[in-house]
């Protein structure tokens, strides 16, 4: 993150994984760092460079996000959820590979910001080469287990649902189209925003990590249920 303020600029160091930083140093959070009161200010934007995008659906009635792929790769607008069926809105979250800015004042007597808004974390994808299935049978069950080194994890920030309106400009979020104040402090009059299909986009991350996921299937009784539960492993 980068501060607007030249002078706390060389004595306070914000580096974050992108991990964290996309719920840390969102616009709009604060967090307390060497006795100072930060609060983030909006994106950092490179011109002619564009943010890299993905699509993901989120589902309401089990609680369920899902990865659908990199922007560009299928045009659907709306897809059935995994688990319940339930037709979805497709959504997009934007890396914001550049960083952020961030205002930074004395901390007083003011209370301490509430912990960052967490993102969820959710099962993207994994490089098919390098999957070790193994199928078990016991008493009453069967496990199916697959492991990877190279599992793919997204981690998505949606603002709580809200999502952000980041002004295409100067990286503020602004979710009107009047005249905003930019992250660094400037009138910026821009009317546009960064929208896939006029919606407003989420921030993420995607991050290569050992994935375990294992299927039980239990056999209970005189009649068979089906429960299927993935289990996510993050051991990097
Ligand atoms: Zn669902
Ligand atoms: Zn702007």
């Amino acid at each position: 993150m980068k501060l607007m303020d030249k002078s706390n600029r060389s004595n306070l160091r914000l580096q974050r994984d992108l991990k964290l930083a996309v719920s840390e140093y969102a616009p709009g959070s604060k967090l307390v760092a060497n006795g100072m009161l930060i609060e983030s200010t909006g994106l950092k934007l490179i011109d002619g460079k564009q943010l890299p995008l993905h699509h993901y659906t989120y589902c309401k009635s089990c609680n369920k996000y899902t990865y659908v792929g990199k922007y560009g790769v299928n045009d659907e607008t709306e897809i059935p959820c995994d688990k319940c069926m339930d037709p979805l809105r497709v959504k997009y979250y934007a890396i914001p590979k550049f960083g952020f800015y961030g205002k930074a004042k004395e901390l007083s007597t003011e209370r301490r910001p509430d912990k960052a808004y967490g993102s969820r974390v959710f099962f993207a994808d994994h490089a098919e080469e390098s999957i070790q299935p193994l199928h078990v049978e016991g008493n009453g069950y069967e496990l199916d287990y697959l492991y990877s080194h190279y599992g793919n994890l997204s981690i998505v920030n949606d603002n709580k649902g809200q999502q952000y309106f980041v002004c295409e400009s100067c990286g503020s979020h602004v979710d009107h189209k009047r005249a905003h104040t930019s992250p660094l402090g400037h009138k910026c009059s821009s009317k546009k925003r960064l929208t896939v299909r006029n919606a407003p986009i989420s921030l993420g991350h995607q991050f290569t990590t050992d994935i375990l996921r294992m299927s039980f299937n239990f056999n209970n009784g005189s009649f068979y249920t089906n429960q299927t539960k993935p289990i996510l492993s993050c051991t990097r």
